[in-house]
Parts: C-alpha cells; structure tokens; sequence
C-alpha cells in the first residue's frame, strides 16, 4: 500500500489552495480528484466575483475569511498574473422601503472592516446611468477575477513545491487507524493509500464522503442541502461598468449584475430549487421572473436581450426559510480524530476566502504555514491585471 504524508480530497479551488499551503509548508501533498479534470465543480459555476465581506454576521467564519482572503487574492493575483480586475460593486435600494436594509449592509460592513461609500440617487446615476435606485452604497474592493487562471496558479504553486494531482480518482471510503488513515479509491484504476494528514473538501459531496468514514467516533456531520442557482447571460454590449446588486434575497445576493474580464454582462444567480442531489440542468420558463427582477434596477433591459447561461449549486448547510449558516471547517479539537480536517458549507465567498481557508485548515492541523508567498507583502489591489480592452 502506497503511503503518502497528507492527503487533499478535491481539487476545487479550496481544495488547491490547501494543497499549495500544505506543499508550501514542507509537507508531501496528493490531491485526489474523482472527475477527469480540476475545477469542474462548483469552483466553475460561480460568479468569478472577489467579494468584499459586506453582508456575513459579526465574528463569522465568512467575514474573517472574506476579507483576510480578499487581500491574500488581489495580492496573489498581481504578483502571479492571474487575470483580475477591481471593478468595484454598486449594492442599490431601488424603493424607500429598502433604506433600511440598506443601511443595515452599510453598518454590517463597517463592522466587518469593509469600507463603503454611501451614494444618493443623483451619485448612483452618476456612475451607472442604466441604473434606477433611490440610493446606493459603492463598495471599491469588490472586483471580478478568472478563477480557472487562479487554480491553474495555486495548481503550478503546489506541483512546484512537490505536490501531485491524481485525477479520475474519486475516494470511496475511509478508515481511521491509529497511525493516520486508510483511503479506498474507485474509478478504473482502484487503490488503497495511506496517509497521516486527511483533508475532506469535497464541496458538495464533502458531507457524503465524510458519511463513509469509518471512525471510532462521531464526526459530528451538519445535514447537508444543495440550493440551485441559473445565470442568464445578456445578448449585446453591457451598459454597465460596475457590478450592480440589489438587496439579497433569501438565501441568495439577489439576481446582480457580474460582468466578465471580457466584459461580457450576466445576471444571477437566483435561488430556483432545493434539489436533492446536485443537478445542473437549466429549468425552462425562467426568463420573465428575471427580466422582472433586473427591470426593478435596469428598467430599460430590450426584451428579449437575456439568453440562458449556465447553473451552479451552493453546498449550503442550512435549508429553505432556515437562516444563513456559517462555513464549517472542523479540526481535531472539533471531531477529536487526530490530523484530520472535514470542510462543510463551502459556499459563497469561498472562492474568495480560499488562501484564507487553507491557512485555517493549516492551523486547525498545527502546521506552520511557509510566509514567504506573495500574498503576504504589497498593497492590496492596486495593481490591476485584466485581460479587458479599455
Ligand atoms: C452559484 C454560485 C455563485 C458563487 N459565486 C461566488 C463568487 O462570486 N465569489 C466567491 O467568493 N464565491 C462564490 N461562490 C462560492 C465558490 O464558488 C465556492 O465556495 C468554491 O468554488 C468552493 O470550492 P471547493 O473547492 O470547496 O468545491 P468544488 O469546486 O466543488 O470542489 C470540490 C471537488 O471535490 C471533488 N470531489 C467530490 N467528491 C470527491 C471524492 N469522493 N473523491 C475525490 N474528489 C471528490 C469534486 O469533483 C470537486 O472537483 C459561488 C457559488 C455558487 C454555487
């Protein structure tokens, strides 16, 4: 049986960034993969935006891990390559009744240490003339990034430090030992490995996989629920330059405004079904609820102008009508099993806290995280590497 010092499940963009900071570390890194490819899952069906950490509660897992790991990506991203830009958000009251919300968000996020400006109608118009709000908050360390660019980086990061990417290997079960863990794989080319360090981030199957673990004890496993999401795309050129929300709806941001490095214009993603398995279909017959909810904002949007795009699927850990839950990233003092961590509800903002969630994982382990990546010296974002045209 091959043996191996630690162990990542998932090459989602969690999961590499725990790689790299592992393999960084000193330690000997595989990271198993059961699709063909890294990045296929969630990590791709999102809406490429570096979040600011505006919304989560006080003291949570998301708003440390949101703005700490904003700062590592715009600073890792410049010093990589990696394709980003600042754009900046516009988050928009578009009737009276939603000033309170409104400034709720403004509060929250100064609480979080996120600074916002406040803006009225005039301002809103000012810098978004395609926008009809009654005011705004303008959030200037919000931007976009290309999120494959960026696990291609944190990828080439771990193999540099010695790490190995095994695809097509999806890990069906394991045993806990006394000297670490006995992992079975399946696939055509089934193996059983042994390592020391386990990490589970399995996105969405994190919870099934961690179900098949043969512990002497009880994981303490949250329930686990799977809130779909569908982008429309906008046919034509954008009338925007920001990122525009509304306010968030339930268990969502609200139908936003996300362009691309391309520039190309997208909305979504709503919250359209609670499946109970992962599904990426695109249901039919969406069209006018969005074009209802992004006429609220952009009351000029040409008929017909919204093409389906593509789904996501939040790994979410509380229900419909439940409140939001924060990411849950259990170590040993959590579960009490020795060198072993499981990642639950990885959901928005994980792509942008994932160097700040891997530093986390490295922690809860005890491991010593090497400081000398570029994350951490320079100013964040001033830099700006784009591939959009001006
Ligand atoms: C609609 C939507 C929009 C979002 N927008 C944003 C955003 O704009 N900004 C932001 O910061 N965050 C956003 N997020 C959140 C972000 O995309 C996720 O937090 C992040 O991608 C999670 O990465 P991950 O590595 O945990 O999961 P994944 O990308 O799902 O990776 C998990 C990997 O594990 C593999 N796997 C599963 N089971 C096994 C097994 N048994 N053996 C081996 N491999 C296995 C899977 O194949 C997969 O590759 C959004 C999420 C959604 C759904």
């Amino acid at each position: 049986m091959e043996s191996v010092q630690s162990i990542v499940v998932g090459a989602g963009v969690v999961g590499l960034a725990i790689a790299r900071a592992l393999a960084m570390a000193g330690h000997e890194v595989i990271v198993l993969e059961a699709t063909e490819a890294f990045g296929t899952q969630t990590s791709s069906r999102n809406s490429e935006v570096i979040h600011a950490g505006i919304y989560y509660p006080t003291g949570s897992l998301k708003a440390r891990l949101c703005v700490s790991g904003k700062g590592f990506l715009y600073r890792y991203c410049a010093a990589r390559g990696v394709a980003h830009d600042r754009i900046g958000k516009l988050l928009v009251a578009v009737e009276t009744s939603e000033l309170d919300a409104l400034a709720k968000y403004a509060h929250q996020a100064s609480v979080n240490g996120v600074s916002l400006q406040s803006m009225t109608a005039a301002e809103v118009t000012r810098l978004e003339p395609a926008v009809r709000a009654v005011a705004g908050l303008w959030s200037d360390t919000t931007g976009i990034i290309d999120s494959h660019g960026l696990m291609t980086a944190f990828l080439g990061d771990a193999e540099a430090a010695g790490a190995v990417l095994v695809t097509h290997t999806p890990v069906e079960s394991v045993r806990v030992l006394d000297t670490g863990f006995e992992l079975r794989t399946g696939g055509a080319d089934p193996m059983t490995l042994h390592c020391r360090t386990l990490v589970n981030s399995a996105g969405l199957s994190a919870q099934a996989l961690a179900h098949r673990f043969d512990a002497p004890k009880s994981l303490n496993i949250p329930p686990a629920y799977f809130a779909k999401g569908h982008y429309f795309s906008l046919s034509g050129r954008s009338p925007f330059k920001h990122l525009v929300y509304p306010m968030p709806s339930e268990a969502g941001l609200g139908i936003h405004v996300t362009l691309d490095l391309a520039g190309q214009c997208k909305f979504g993603p709503d919250v359209t079904r609670w499946p109970d398995a992962p599904d990426y279909a695109f249901e039919q017959g969406l069209e006018q609820r969005f074009e209802d909810a992004v006429r609220r904002y952009w009351p000029d949007l040409p008929a017909g102008a919204l093409q389906p795009g593509y789904t996501g699927v939040r790994p979410k850990l509380s229900g419909p009508n439940e409140k939001a839950a924060d990411f849950m990233i259990q170590g040993p003092a959590d579960h009490g099993v020795p060198s072993l961590v499981n990642l639950f509800g990885i959901e928005s903002p994980g792509l942008t806290s994932s160097m700040a969630i891997a530093l986390e994982v490295l922690s809860a382990l005890g491991v010593t995280p090497c400081c000398d990546g570029p994350e951490y010296t320079g100013p964040l974002g001033s830099e700006r590497h784009t591939t959009r045209e001006a």
